[in-house]
């Protein structure tokens, strides 16, 4: 490996990578281990290989026990007992040996385990003891290899982050997002018709890759994203890639929703430049938004969809939101609004660069990657580690400033000298899991998220939704009479959803 960081952490760009050891070697003493119960159903095998692939990105010594034959999967495995050699590009490089086993029981049958977990279609459950497993799909079983994964997280840095331990037991659903079973629905045959995703990265190819895990869920797709996989990065915090992945994030998810039945497309560029080659304004169907830029969600907001469900992460916390273009509830744009103008964010992130605001507002809005000039000068202005050039040139500004997107933060306030972040590749699978959810819940008619679930993973679901306003200093885009007009004009009689 090139670079001298090890890719499953992100640090304070002040900071050399050394600055990281104590940090790998907790998560390093930790064994996890994932032992399948005998004669395992496939919804149960899934869970596991979802529970597999989410521990082995994050701890070097995770291990997998027992075997079962796997529905569709995107790991492109037929049985349980393929899927660690076909990871094996993901797995880190051990910084210490292993002192502590956690063994992780999938299913009430799997025999001697610390923790179990299990669940049926929507229910998720984790517990000291047995957990019953059953139903049809995976999602709520998937959910709880969620909570263990974070349990894991948890248990190996308990002395360096704030959190919440995981008492005798969870229960909690996807269904109406409440601590306690959720009614059982069945997997009835479903169609989506257009779905279109704004963003295929870590949370887009994780509601991509469960997509094509439900057999009873077949539809059209497009998938809209610029960038193209980084495979020194992206293996440890993508739970569905297998680490050979090359090319476009957008051609890849795309093929793993084809393979499952689907009838989808990629689209390799820019959200704004996907809208405009739209015939007419607005998008029906569902648009699903996991975007991780300010101006990336602005463009979101101005796709004038009928329906967007945008998820959010920032660190261990993430959440789900139903938008409406049409009503008084708050927009995708609506909660950065308050966050600046664009010339005073620029403003910020110059000095947060040490590059001139110019420079920024080029970066931004050439959509210009950074050069080794820009990375120089961070450099000489003190904000960035001479050692960590390699892993930021020809990159984004936002990896620049945002590298503790799904990342657990560990010792200190947001300051670029103190902080060191860990991916955290479950935060990624539970947002994938959230989108699922809603669509699944679309496509059969059923009621979606009224409005918003927050969940922060270093601690415990609380088991309610709420709802946001729209932007109240007429500031948003959603203000804009015009677009009101157009709002009206595309989906005025329908406010049934
Ligand atoms: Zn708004």
């Amino acid at each position: 490996m090139s670079r001298g960081l090890d890719p499953r952490v992100a640090l304070g760009p002040a900071l050399a990578p050394g600055a990281a050891t104590a940090v790998l070697e907790a998560l390093d003493r930790l064994r996890p281990v994932v032992r399948v119960e005998p004669n395992a159903s496939e919804p149960v095998a899934l869970a596991a290989a979802g529970l597999y692939s989410l521990l082995m990105r994050v701890h070097a010594h995770t291990s997998l026990e027992g075997d079962a034959s796997l529905g569709p999967n995107p790991w492109g495995v037929a049985r349980l007992y393929e899927l660690p050699d076909r990871l094996a590009t993901s797995q880190p490089t051990a910084a210490s040996g292993p002192v502590q086993d956690l063994i992780i029981g999938v299913g009430p049958g799997a025999a001697g385990a610390d923790l179990w977990i299990g669940g049926a279609d929507w229910t998720a459950r984790v517990g000291r003891v047995p957990q019953p497993a059953g139903g049809s799909s995976s999602l709520g079983l998937q959910a709880a290899a969620v909570f263990a994964a974070a349990e894991a997280l948890k248990e190996s840095l308990k002395a360096q982050m704030i959190h919440v331990p995981l008492g005798d037991e969870l229960v909690w659903n996807l269904w109406d997002y409440r601590n306690q079973p959720a009614p059982e629905t069945g997997a009835a045959q479903c169609f989506l018709d257009h779905v279109v995703f704004f963003g295929s990265g870590s949370v887009g190819s994780s509601a991509i890759g469960l997509l094509a895990t439900q057999q009873n869920v077949t539809g059209r797709a497009s998938v809209v994203d610029p960038d193209t996989f980084d495979p020194e990065r992206n293996p440890y915090r993508y739970p569905a890639a297998t680490g050979a992945e090359t090319g476009a994030k957008a051609g890849w998810t795309a093929g793993l929703l084809r393979a499952a039945g689907w009838d989808a497309t990629a689209y390799r560029t820019e959200v704004a430049a996907w809208v405009r080659s739209q015939e007419g304004p607005g998008v029906g169907g569902a648009v699903v938004s996991s975007v991780d830029t300010v101006s990336g969600r602005l463009q979101v907001a101005d796709a004038l969809a009928t329906t967007t469900l945008s998820v959010g992460v920032s660190g261990m916390a993430l959440h789900i939101q139903r938008e409406h273009c049409f009503d008084d509830w708050a927009c995708p744009y609506c909660e950065f609004v308050s966050a600046a103008t664009p010339l005073s964010q620029a403003q910020v992130h110059s000095q947060m660069t040490g590059l001139t605001v110019e420079r920024i507002l080029q970066l931004y809005l050439g959509d210009e990657l950074l050069s080794a000039e820009d990375v120089a000068r961070a450099v000489g202005a003190g904000k960035l580690h001479p050692d960590r050039v390699p892993e930021l040139i020809d990159r984004r500004l936002d990896d620049l400033i945002q590298r503790i997107y799904a990342q657990a933060v560990v010792g200190g306030q947001a300051d670029p000298g103190v902080v060191t972040a860990v991916s955290t590749p479950f935060v990624s699978w539970m947002g994938g899991l959230l989108i699922v959810a809603e669509l699944v819940k679309s496509a059969m008619g059923a009621t979606l998220v009224d409005r918003r679930v927050d969940l922060e993973l270093s601690g415990l679901p609380l088991g309610a939704v709420s709802r946001r306003s729209r932007d109240q200093s007429g500031h948003c885009t959603c203000h804009s009479p015009h677009r009101q007009r157009w709002a009206t004009r595309l989906y005025g009689g329908d406010r049934t959803l």
